[in-house]
Protein backbone atom coordinates (compact mmCIF):
# COMPACT_ATOMS: atom_id res chain seq x y z
CA UNK A 1 0.00 0.00 0.00
CA UNK A 2 1.37 3.21 -0.83
CA UNK A 3 1.97 6.11 1.68
CA UNK A 4 -0.67 8.08 0.68
CA UNK A 5 -3.36 5.21 0.71
CA UNK A 6 -2.37 4.53 3.82
CA UNK A 7 -2.51 8.04 5.17
CA UNK A 8 -6.09 8.33 4.09
CA UNK A 9 -7.46 4.74 5.17
CA UNK A 10 -10.06 4.97 7.90
CA UNK A 11 -9.01 2.94 10.95
CA UNK A 12 -11.31 1.78 13.31
CA UNK A 13 -9.30 2.15 17.05
CA UNK A 14 -10.17 0.63 20.45
CA UNK A 15 -12.56 3.59 21.78
CA UNK A 16 -11.50 6.31 19.38
CA UNK A 17 -10.87 7.25 15.49
CA UNK A 18 -10.15 10.36 14.37
CA UNK A 19 -11.54 9.20 10.91
CA UNK A 20 -15.55 9.88 11.79
CA UNK A 21 -16.66 12.04 9.14
CA UNK A 22 -14.57 10.69 6.53
CA UNK A 23 -11.34 9.25 4.60
CA UNK A 24 -9.30 11.74 6.83
CA UNK A 25 -9.12 13.34 10.09
CA UNK A 26 -8.81 17.04 8.50
CA UNK A 27 -12.72 17.47 10.13
CA UNK A 28 -11.35 16.43 13.05
CA UNK A 29 -8.60 19.17 13.33
CA UNK A 30 -11.22 21.61 12.43
CA UNK A 31 -13.80 20.90 14.85
CA UNK A 32 -11.42 20.86 17.66
CA UNK A 33 -9.95 24.38 16.82
CA UNK A 34 -13.33 25.50 16.14
CA UNK A 35 -14.46 24.55 19.57
CA UNK A 36 -11.23 26.00 21.64
CA UNK A 37 -12.50 29.22 19.37
CA UNK A 38 -15.73 29.00 20.88
CA UNK A 39 -14.92 28.49 24.57
CA UNK A 40 -12.23 31.16 24.60
CA UNK A 41 -14.76 33.56 23.93
CA UNK A 42 -16.54 32.66 27.10
CA UNK A 43 -13.48 32.04 29.07
CA UNK A 44 -11.31 34.08 27.12
CA UNK A 45 -7.08 33.23 27.74
CA UNK A 46 -5.68 29.73 26.27
CA UNK A 47 -4.55 29.08 30.16
CA UNK A 48 -7.09 30.19 31.37
CA UNK A 49 -9.35 27.84 29.93
CA UNK A 50 -6.54 25.04 30.18
CA UNK A 51 -6.82 25.88 34.11
CA UNK A 52 -10.54 25.46 34.03
CA UNK A 53 -10.92 22.47 32.01
CA UNK A 54 -8.10 20.83 34.19
CA UNK A 55 -10.39 21.83 37.14
CA UNK A 56 -13.09 19.60 35.78
CA UNK A 57 -11.69 16.40 36.15
CA UNK A 58 -10.99 17.16 39.94
CA UNK A 59 -14.00 15.58 42.26
CA UNK A 60 -12.60 16.18 45.39
CA UNK A 61 -15.24 18.69 47.66
CA UNK A 62 -12.22 21.11 48.35
CA UNK A 63 -11.87 21.70 43.90
CA UNK A 64 -15.64 22.05 44.07
CA UNK A 65 -16.01 24.88 46.44
CA UNK A 66 -12.90 26.40 44.51
CA UNK A 67 -14.99 26.48 41.73
CA UNK A 68 -17.14 29.42 40.78
CA UNK A 69 -20.87 29.22 39.37
CA UNK A 70 -19.79 31.11 36.68
CA UNK A 71 -17.29 28.52 36.10
CA UNK A 72 -19.23 25.40 36.35
CA UNK A 73 -21.92 27.09 33.91
CA UNK A 74 -19.43 27.45 31.23
CA UNK A 75 -17.84 23.96 32.41
CA UNK A 76 -21.65 22.52 31.37
CA UNK A 77 -21.79 24.07 28.69
CA UNK A 78 -18.32 23.37 27.55
CA UNK A 79 -18.67 19.78 28.08
CA UNK A 80 -22.26 19.56 26.32
CA UNK A 81 -20.71 21.05 23.34
CA UNK A 82 -17.96 18.74 23.53
CA UNK A 83 -20.04 15.50 24.17
CA UNK A 84 -22.36 16.81 20.62
CA UNK A 85 -19.57 17.71 18.83
CA UNK A 86 -16.99 14.89 19.24
CA UNK A 87 -18.99 11.88 20.58
CA UNK A 88 -18.69 10.43 16.86
CA UNK A 89 -14.94 10.12 17.57
CA UNK A 90 -15.24 8.30 20.68
CA UNK A 91 -18.32 6.07 19.80
CA UNK A 92 -16.27 2.86 21.12
CA UNK A 93 -15.48 4.10 24.48
CA UNK A 94 -18.65 2.64 26.02
CA UNK A 95 -17.86 -0.46 24.66
CA UNK A 96 -14.64 -1.05 25.57
CA UNK A 97 -15.00 0.48 29.33
CA UNK A 98 -17.87 -2.47 29.69
CA UNK A 99 -15.61 -5.12 28.40
CA UNK A 100 -12.75 -4.32 30.86
CA UNK A 101 -11.69 -7.02 33.13
CA UNK A 102 -11.00 -6.42 37.18
CA UNK A 103 -7.33 -5.89 36.43
CA UNK A 104 -7.51 -3.80 33.57
CA UNK A 105 -9.82 -1.29 35.89
CA UNK A 106 -6.52 -0.73 37.47
CA UNK A 107 -4.88 1.13 34.58
CA UNK A 108 -5.89 4.39 34.90
CA UNK A 109 -5.60 4.99 30.91
CA UNK A 110 -7.69 2.14 30.19
CA UNK A 111 -10.60 3.31 32.38
CA UNK A 112 -10.44 6.89 30.78
CA UNK A 113 -14.43 8.11 30.20
CA UNK A 114 -15.62 9.63 27.34
CA UNK A 115 -16.33 12.57 28.76
CA UNK A 116 -12.64 12.48 29.64
CA UNK A 117 -11.32 11.83 26.11
CA UNK A 118 -13.52 15.38 25.14
CA UNK A 119 -11.63 17.21 27.66
CA UNK A 120 -8.06 15.49 26.34
CA UNK A 121 -8.80 16.42 23.01
CA UNK A 122 -9.32 20.22 24.28
CA UNK A 123 -6.21 20.18 26.10
CA UNK A 124 -3.99 19.17 23.65
CA UNK A 125 -5.51 21.76 21.21
CA UNK A 126 -4.44 24.56 24.27
CA UNK A 127 -1.34 22.92 25.11
CA UNK A 128 -0.46 23.27 21.33
CA UNK A 129 -1.48 26.80 21.00
CA UNK A 130 0.29 28.20 24.21
CA UNK A 131 4.13 25.81 24.32
CA UNK A 132 4.35 26.20 20.50
CA UNK A 133 6.38 29.09 20.16
CA UNK A 134 8.38 28.27 23.07
CA UNK A 135 8.92 24.56 21.78
CA UNK A 136 10.07 26.19 18.32
CA UNK A 137 12.21 28.44 20.85
CA UNK A 138 14.37 25.66 22.48
CA UNK A 139 17.63 25.18 21.55
CA UNK A 140 17.09 21.10 21.96
CA UNK A 141 14.14 19.61 20.75
CA UNK A 142 13.38 16.27 20.91
CA UNK A 143 10.32 13.66 19.39
CA UNK A 144 8.70 10.86 21.08
CA UNK A 145 6.51 8.49 18.54
CA UNK A 146 4.42 5.86 19.13
CA UNK A 147 5.86 2.58 18.14
CA UNK A 148 2.73 1.23 16.70
CA UNK A 149 3.47 3.78 13.94
CA UNK A 150 5.54 1.50 11.79
CA UNK A 151 5.11 -0.27 9.06
CA UNK A 152 4.19 -3.55 10.02
CA UNK A 153 5.60 -5.63 7.13
CA UNK A 154 9.04 -5.28 7.63
CA UNK A 155 11.23 -7.03 10.62
CA UNK A 156 11.62 -3.35 12.26
CA UNK A 157 15.53 -2.30 11.99
CA UNK A 158 15.37 0.65 14.56
CA UNK A 159 18.22 0.59 17.16
CA UNK A 160 18.29 2.19 20.25
CA UNK A 161 20.22 5.65 20.23
CA UNK A 162 21.11 8.00 22.97
CA UNK A 163 17.57 8.35 24.66
CA UNK A 164 15.46 5.60 22.74
CA UNK A 165 15.14 4.21 19.81
CA UNK A 166 16.01 5.09 16.53
CA UNK A 167 14.42 4.37 12.96
CA UNK A 168 16.72 3.07 10.42
CA UNK A 169 14.75 4.14 7.50
CA UNK A 170 14.32 0.67 6.33
CA UNK A 171 11.09 1.34 4.29
CA UNK A 172 9.58 4.05 1.95
CA UNK A 173 5.91 3.62 3.56
CA UNK A 174 6.50 3.45 7.23
CA UNK A 175 4.98 6.50 8.89
CA UNK A 176 7.95 6.72 11.71
CA UNK A 177 10.35 7.24 8.86
CA UNK A 178 8.19 9.38 6.85
CA UNK A 179 7.68 11.29 10.41
CA UNK A 180 11.22 11.67 11.13
CA UNK A 181 12.45 12.92 8.20
CA UNK A 182 10.06 15.86 8.60
CA UNK A 183 10.95 16.23 12.41
CA UNK A 184 14.66 16.24 11.46
CA UNK A 185 14.03 18.95 8.65
CA UNK A 186 12.77 21.28 11.38
CA UNK A 187 15.62 20.50 13.63
CA UNK A 188 14.07 18.00 16.16
CA UNK A 189 15.44 14.64 16.97
CA UNK A 190 13.21 11.61 16.42
CA UNK A 191 12.59 8.45 18.72
CA UNK A 192 10.57 5.64 19.17
CA UNK A 193 9.00 5.41 22.12
CA UNK A 194 9.41 2.34 24.33
CA UNK A 195 10.75 3.64 27.64
CA UNK A 196 8.26 2.92 30.31
CA UNK A 197 9.30 5.57 32.92
CA UNK A 198 9.07 8.60 30.77
CA UNK A 199 9.45 10.81 34.30
CA UNK A 200 12.85 9.29 34.90
CA UNK A 201 13.62 10.32 31.28
CA UNK A 202 12.28 14.13 31.01
CA UNK A 203 14.34 14.48 34.57
CA UNK A 204 17.63 13.66 32.97
CA UNK A 205 16.78 15.21 29.41
CA UNK A 206 15.76 18.44 31.57
CA UNK A 207 19.42 18.63 33.37
CA UNK A 208 21.27 17.92 30.18
CA UNK A 209 19.60 20.49 28.05
CA UNK A 210 18.21 23.60 29.76
CA UNK A 211 16.53 24.77 27.08
CA UNK A 212 14.63 22.02 25.86
CA UNK A 213 11.52 21.61 23.93
CA UNK A 214 8.95 17.57 23.46
CA UNK A 215 6.75 16.82 20.67
CA UNK A 216 4.85 13.40 21.30
CA UNK A 217 2.76 11.75 18.95
CA UNK A 218 0.72 8.90 20.91
CA UNK A 219 -2.98 8.08 21.77
CA UNK A 220 -5.05 10.81 22.92
CA UNK A 221 -4.78 9.88 26.94
CA UNK A 222 -1.10 8.86 26.55
CA UNK A 223 -0.38 12.53 25.07
CA UNK A 224 -2.38 14.22 27.12
CA UNK A 225 -0.74 13.04 30.09
CA UNK A 226 2.93 13.27 28.76
CA UNK A 227 2.52 16.85 27.84
CA UNK A 228 1.27 17.33 31.64
CA UNK A 229 4.43 15.56 32.75
CA UNK A 230 6.54 17.60 30.77
CA UNK A 231 4.68 21.02 31.72
CA UNK A 232 5.22 19.81 35.07
CA UNK A 233 9.21 19.42 34.54
CA UNK A 234 9.32 22.64 33.04
CA UNK A 235 9.76 21.38 29.12
CA UNK A 236 7.50 23.53 26.91
CA UNK A 237 5.25 20.34 25.03
CA UNK A 238 3.26 20.06 21.64
CA UNK A 239 1.56 17.41 20.34
CA UNK A 240 -0.65 15.49 17.50
CA UNK A 241 -3.22 12.76 18.33
CA UNK A 242 -2.52 9.34 16.43
CA UNK A 243 -5.37 8.45 14.28
CA UNK A 244 -7.21 6.08 16.35
CA UNK A 245 -5.56 3.66 19.05
CA UNK A 246 -4.57 0.36 17.85
CA UNK A 247 -1.80 -1.01 20.48
CA UNK A 248 -1.36 -4.03 21.99
CA UNK A 249 -2.21 -1.75 25.57
CA UNK A 250 -5.88 -1.56 23.84
CA UNK A 251 -6.24 -4.13 21.55
CA UNK A 252 -4.96 -8.01 22.05
CA UNK A 253 -2.56 -7.69 19.60
CA UNK A 254 -0.94 -4.39 18.03
CA UNK A 255 -2.08 -3.08 14.56
CA UNK A 256 -0.85 -0.42 12.70
CA UNK A 257 -2.08 3.36 12.93
CA UNK A 258 -1.34 6.53 11.38
CA UNK A 259 -1.40 10.22 12.16
CA UNK A 260 -2.06 13.44 10.11
CA UNK A 261 1.53 14.21 8.78
CA UNK A 262 0.25 17.66 7.37
CA UNK A 263 -1.08 18.49 10.40
CA UNK A 264 2.66 17.88 11.70
CA UNK A 265 4.22 20.13 9.09
CA UNK A 266 1.36 22.71 10.75
CA UNK A 267 2.48 22.65 14.22
CA UNK A 268 6.01 23.39 12.85
CA UNK A 269 5.81 26.04 11.01
S1 LIG B 1 11.36 2.62 8.65
FE1 LIG B 1 12.17 2.80 10.75
S2 LIG B 1 10.49 2.50 12.20
FE2 LIG B 1 9.81 1.87 10.15
S3 LIG B 1 10.09 -0.35 10.15
FE3 LIG B 1 12.01 0.57 9.29
S4 LIG B 1 13.40 0.95 11.01
FE4 LIG B 1 11.35 0.46 11.86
Amino acid sequence: MSNQAKLYTPVPGKTYSLFAEGDDSEHYYDAIKRLADVFLQRCPGEKKLLNLIRKAEKKTFLSRRQTTEAERQTLRFMRETLRQSLSIYTRKVANHLQSLSPAQRMDSTLITTEEQYHLYMLEIELVNRIYREEFQRAAYKFALLAHCLRDFRPECRAEKGDIEEVCQGCTEDCLIRLGSVLLEKYGIKPYISVERDQEKLFRRLKQEHPSIGALGIACIPELALGMRLCLRLGIPAVGLPLNANRCARWMAQAHETSFNLEKLEELLT
